[in-house]
């Protein structure tokens, strides 16, 4: 009932015609959104039809063919950047340059979770919304961003900006290593004052928001040894207490130390005995033990999420200290891999956020307030974040993104778009 009433809401809010604080090239933008609805569904009803999962690099690269001549049109020059060498179909690029504000980044991605052998493969429209893979997470954000630049073109507002589209091809499950994977990304970073990420917005309890922090997101490994023998000499000087009682003293510690807020570290397998094996990439192993026998062998992982470079670095110096502090006759080493960067809540950030309600204002839409970071995982504006000021959730609304049923409420497509517009409109002016 609620979700209706917001809609009904949301749909007055979008009629009734905006505020008087539009300029008059503003008001035509957001005309031209409106304009450009029935097109723009067209187009999303297209992407969502052909399966672009992860791992079907045909699919994100017919994606990327349907994508590349509508940035051309609008008189972006366009590349793609193959990623064959971490086994992922690759990353389409749109630029233009020019020199008048700021140089804006949006940032999206081609691919789905949904792989060819899901039974869920087409889009269907249900009036006001529509179920399709990637409908809502995260093609209905493509969407807004080409229809956000159309409008923008209609009144020749692109001239003299300097906007990139950066789209990959790999989201949902990122090539590796990263380093090669995110590369390009993360060089467009450094050379853009403001990212604007178009992963799924996010509306609770009568309330919007947009994401200005993210939590980092990696996994850590850790290693136990001791030494085997007899169990009756268990303790014993020279035998000592083996690596199983070495590794449960370390995630003892962990767990009973280090908790403090925004930080969660989960611990996700472990294994010890006299033989251990474990395949990181499958996450599944073996062990085995007999009750007579000191076990030499012990093996745990999980992940760490963290709220900044900071946090991360220090929580990482306790936890080393933790693993080196070993119980006698054992050893223990603890590695960490590398993964996504924390997206801080700088002071840019918010004033990203501000100027986004600044124009939420202007438009008589609703305020957005910044989506508790623990509330969404991690996403491909962390890798840029610490280089320029950022902001992401201000693509698609729908539910069940990633699941068979994924939603996307069409309703608020040209709300999202219209907020894009003028928000690029007022970084590049
Ligand atoms: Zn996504």
């Amino acid at each position: 009932m609620n979700y209706l009433h917001a809609m009904v809401f949301s749909l007055c809010v979008a009629a009734v015609s905006p505020a008087a604080d539009l300029s008059p090239t503003e008001l035509k933008i957001v005309q031209a959104v409106d304009a450009n609805v029935p097109e723009s569904n067209a187009l999303l009803e297209r992407l969502v039809n052909i399966n672009s999962g992860t791992l079907n690099p045909a699919g994100v690269r017919q994606v990327a063919n349907i994508l590349r001549p509508e940035f051309e049109t609008l008189g972006f020059q366009v590349r793609w950047i193959p990623m064959e060498e971490v086994h992922r179909a690759g990353h389409l690029v749109a630029e233009r340059k020019g020199v008048r504000g700021k140089r804006v980044l949006l940032i999206g991605h081609m691919d789905t979770v949904f792989e060819p052998d899901s039974p869920f493969q087409k889009f269907e429209r249900h009036g006001d919304s529509a179920t399709g893979p990637g409908s809502n997470d995260m093609k209905g954000g493509l969407t807004i961003i080409l229809s956000a630049l159309k409008a923008l073109n209609t009144h020749s507002a692109l001239d003299g900006s300097s906007i990139t589209v950066f789209l990959t091809g790999d989201e949902e499950k990122p090539g590796e290593p990263l380093t090669i994977a995110r590369r390009d990304l993360v060089e467009a970073g450094k050379h853009h004052d403001a990212a604007l990420e178009f992963e799924g917005g996010s509306r609770s309890g009568g309330r919007e928001f947009a994401t200005i922090a993210r939590r980092s997101a990696s996994s850590w490994h850790l290693h136990a040894t001791g030494n085997t023998g007899h169990s009756a000499g268990v303790f014993n000087n020279g035998v000592g207490s083996g690596a199983i009682y070495e590794i449960a003293r370390i995630l003892a510690a962990f767990h009973d130390q280090l908790k403090e807020p925004d930080l969660t570290f989960n611990a996700s397998v472990i294994l010890g005995g006299s033989t251990v094996a474990y395949d990181p990439k499958e996450n599944i192993g073996s062990a085995s033990g007999k009750t007579n026998i000191i076990p030499d062998k012990a093996f745990a992982s999980g992940d760490i999420r963290t709220i900044s470079a900071e946090q991360f670095e220090r929580v990482r110096e306790n936890m080393r200290k933790i693993v080196g502090a070993h119980l006698p006759g054992t050893s223990a080493e603890i590695t960490f891999q590398e993964g996504y960067p924390a997206m801080e809540a700088t002071e840019g950030n918010q004033r990203l956020l501000a100027l986004l309600n600044a124009v939420n204002r202007d438009l008589n839409f609703e305020n957005m307030e910044p989506l508790p970071p623990a509330r969404r995982g991690a996403g491909d504006v962390s890798f840029v974040a610490p280089y320029l000021d950022s902001i992401s959730g201000l693509g698609a609304l729908g539910r069940n993104a990633h699941v068979p049923g994924e939603t996307i409420d069409l309703t608020r497509q040209p709300i999202q778009t219209k907020r894009t517009a003028l928000l690029i409109f007022r970084l590049t002016h």
